[in-house]
C-alpha cells in the first residue's frame, strides 16, 4: 500500500487550509493550522510569497488532492487516465473516482477518524462490503453497496469513537449509515456538488492537459 507519509500538519499549512488528514486531533485547539495558519518552515510566518504562476496553482491544486485522499503520484495518475476515459466533465470523473474508494466511504461513513485510519482499519480486515471481507483500501464501490464493521471489530477503540461522534452529524447524502448496527449503503454514485470536498477539479485537468 504506497501511501504519503510526509508531516500531515504541514500539508495543511502550505496549502493555507484543513485538510483533516489527523482525525480527531482536526477538530480540537491542537490544530497546527489553528495555531498557525501560516506556512511551514523557519521563515513561513515572514516570507512574502511570490504570485504563484498559473503552472503553480495547477501543481498545487494536484498535490492538495493527492494528500486530501493520500495516494501517491503514479495512482493519481491512473485515477486522470479512467476518469478521462469515462463520459462526461473529466474533473468531476476523477472526484468521484477518489470518493468511491473504500478507505473514502469509509472515512465518510465514521467508521474511521481520517481515511489514513481507514486505510489501516481495512488492511486489517475489519470491513465486510455485500457479506464479504474487503481488505483492498483502493476498492472501488458503486451504488448499492453494503459496507459493515465485523461483528468482532465494533469494539475497536478508534472505530467506536468515530461513529460515536459520526452519529451526532450523520453523513453525506449519497451515503446511508446506521450507527448502531455498524453498517452503511452507498445509496447513488454522487454528483460533484453532492462531494464537499475543497478542491478545483478544473486546475488539475489543466496541468494534465498541458
Ligand atoms: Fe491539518 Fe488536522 Fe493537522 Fe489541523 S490537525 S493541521 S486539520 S492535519
Amino acid at each position: 500500500m504506497a501511501t504519503y507519509h510526509g508531516a500531515k500538519c504541514k500539508q495543511c499549512r502550505r496549502h493555507g487550509m484543513k485538510l483533516f488528514l489527523k482525525g480527531q486531533r482536526c477538530s480540537t485547539d491542537k490544530c497546527a493550522f489553528e495555531r498557525r495558519a501560516y506556512g511551514p518552515g523557519e521563515h513561513g510566518n515572514t516570507r512574502r510569497r511570490r504570485r504563484a504562476t498559473e503552472y503553480g496553482m495547477q501543481l498545487r491544486e494536484k498535490q492538495k488532492a493527492k494528500r486530501i485522499y493520500g495516494i501517491l503520484e503514479r495512482q493519481f495518475r491512473n485515477y486522470y487516465t479512467k476518469a478521462e476515459r469515462e463520459s462526461g466533465m473529466t474533473g468531476a470523473n476523477l472526484i468521484r473516482l477518489l470518493e468511491r474508494r473504500l478507505d473514502s466511504v469509509v472515512y465518510r461513513m465514521g467508521f474511521a477518524p481520517s481515511r489514513a485510519a481507514a486505510r489501516e482499519l481495512i488492511v486489517h480486515g475489519h470491513f465486510q462490503v455485500n457479506g464479504g471481507k474487503v481488505d483492498i483500501p483502493s476498492y472501488q464501490l458503486k451504488a448499492g453497496d453494503e459496507i459493515i464493521v465485523k461483528e468482532k471489530s465494533r469494539s475497536i477503540h478508534e472505530i467506536r469513537m468515530a461513529v460515536d461522534l459520526k452519529a451526532g452529524v450523520g453523513t453525506v447524502e449519497w451515503l446511508e449509515l446506521d450507527p448502531k448496527k455498524f453498517v452503511g449503503r452507498v445509496l447513488e454514485l454522487p454528483a460533484r456538488d453532492q462531494i464537499p470536498t475543497p478542491i478545483n477539479e478544473q486546475l488539475i485537468v489543466n496541468f494534465y492537459s498541458r
